[in-house]
């Protein structure tokens, strides 16, 4: 029988998406940033596991408050297209259910998974960690090429099959790591030729993460780097202004 390995739920989430929404964490990630305040997840095959049907039954209680709330379920981690068939079913079955979904992910997987989840998601929420290639083998464990292709794919294929989805960017914003004036410029260009832009949302870097680290590898790597805060966020929308984008943060 069909399981996700589910790494924890949390049912009034209102930092992953619109309104207040249920978010399901999956277990597994094939980036593991450095930054990662969830590295734990990061571990395949651990957590809950869960058919679709008792995961679908966990969730749907909430429904009526979604709705009172303009929210919905979102699909985090971890990152969800680690157990791709598993997503899949649970996003077929949250459909039927009329619910409103999103993806919070790093989009590093294989068309053919983005292809059958791309009728049943509302909005994907993509991170960009860097679009310098090398930049993003420091601080990630890959390359950044599949990613970057697979946000114009969504995009793409959302325009031919003149879906209502949108595509929202995530960008953590690393003091002296990721808000250099040339990233920010390539992102500022990057997201500004997106078709189907819901708005670019700018995340503070946290060291909240530091503890599970110690425990699970007994070191943190960005241990010089200091906490990020609002001022940076300004700064980097300031960068960003020549774009006329729609920024959150
Ligand atoms: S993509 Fe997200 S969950 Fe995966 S390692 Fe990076 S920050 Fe952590």
């Amino acid at each position: 029988m069909l399981t996700g390995y589910i790494h924890s739920i949390e049912s009034m989430g209102t930092l992953d998406g619109p309104g207040i929404r249920t978010v399901i964490f999956f277990q597994g990630c094939p980036l593991r940033c450095k930054f990662c305040h969830n590295i734990d997840t990061n571990i395949p095959k651990q957590g809950q596991q869960y058919t679709v049907e008792e995961l679908c039954k966990k969730v749907i209680k909430n429904k009526d408050y979604w709705e009172q709330n303009n929210g919905g379920v979102t699909l985090s981690g971890g990152e969800p297209f680690v157990q791709p068939e598993f997503l899949f079913e649970f996003c077929k079955k949250l459909k039927e259910e009329k619910i409103h979904l999103a993806i919070d992910t790093c989009i590093k997987t294989e068309k053919e998974h983005i292809d059958k989840v791309l009728p049943y998601t509302d909005l994907w929420m993509i991170a960009i960690k860097e679009l310098n290639n090398q930049k993003h083998l420091e601080l990630t464990a890959s390359e950044n090429y599949e990613i970057l292709d697979n946000i114009k794919y969504i995009d793409r294929k959302i325009t031919e099959k003149s879906l209502n989805s949108k595509i929202r960017i995530r960008f953590l914003v690393i003091p002296t790591l990721t808000d250099y004036d040339e990233l920010i410029s390539s992102l500022g260009g990057f997201v500004k030729s997106i078709k189907n832009f819901e708005c670019l949302e700018l995340l503070a870097y946290g060291t909240h993460g530091k503890e599970k680290w110690y425990k699970i590898f007994g070191k943190y790597e960005l241990e010089d780097i200091r906490e990020g805060n609002t001022d940076d966020l300004e700064i980097v929308c300031k960068k960003l202004e020549p774009f006329n984008l729609k920024i959150k943060y």
